[in-house]
């Protein structure tokens, strides 16, 4: 099996490594790739947007011709999880801030996000979460971290920072607001690994 992790910017090496891992602990026989271009995500069966800078991923991923087909695979079910900017990619609706950067979103998942969430006050941080569906509490790494401000349709919250949710869930599609490739627990990529 074969796991992508968009590589046009930001946090990727980490994910690349915590997905081998994910795979190794399952005991399934997988690889985590790059993605690039759109013929790397022919061979994929699950694929990581990584936290960086979600107005430049966006326009990356426009310019290398995979902005189109991603949407077409989630739609099509194959599990997808956007992590950080990535979480804020996969939204169907951003904030003002996304609106004035023209940030296009891949619009897959029924929810809202509000960009820069927690301001410089807490432009960092690290909370032990409760996350839906795993026994023992997630340690979750927040950086300039959105949160997810409203959900509709089957788009179901799977975790909470404070009363906010900072993690999502819709079918094939899961959000989150903070890093779990920081973290060495390998259990939310162990989450989409069991989603293919
Ligand atoms: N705040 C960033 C953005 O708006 C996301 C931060 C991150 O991915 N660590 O794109």
């Amino acid at each position: 099996m074969k796991a992508g992790v968009v590589s046009v910017q930001g946090a990727v090496p980490e994910h690349l490594s915590i997905l081998n891992a994910a795979f190794e602990k399952l005991g399934v026989s997988g690889k985590a790739v790059t993605v690039r271009r759109e013929k790397d995500l022919e061979s994929v069966h699950c694929l990581v947007i990584p936290g960086g800078e979600s107005t430049t991923i966006s326009r990356l991923l426009v310019r290398f011709g995979l902005f189109d087909r991603i949407v077409r695979m989630g739609r099509e079910g194959v599990p997808i999880m956007g992590t950080c900017a990535g979480c804020i990619l996969l939204a169907e609706e951003g904030d003002p801030e996304v609106e004035r950067t023209d940030t296009r979103l891949l619009r897959l998942i029924k929810m809202q996000v509000n960009r820069n969430a927690f301001g410089r006050q807490r432009e960092s941080f690290e909370a032990r979460l409760r996350v839906k569906g795993l026994d023992e509490p997630f340690p979750a790494v927040f950086i300039r971290a959105p949160v997810i401000t409203r959900v509709w349709g089957g788009c179901e919250p799977m975790a909470f920072w404070d009363d906010m949710a900072v993690m999502a869930k819709q079918d094939n599609l899961i959000a989150l607001a903070f890093h779990p490739e920081l973290a060495r627990d390998p259990r939310i990529h162990e989450m989409l690994i069991k989603m293919v």
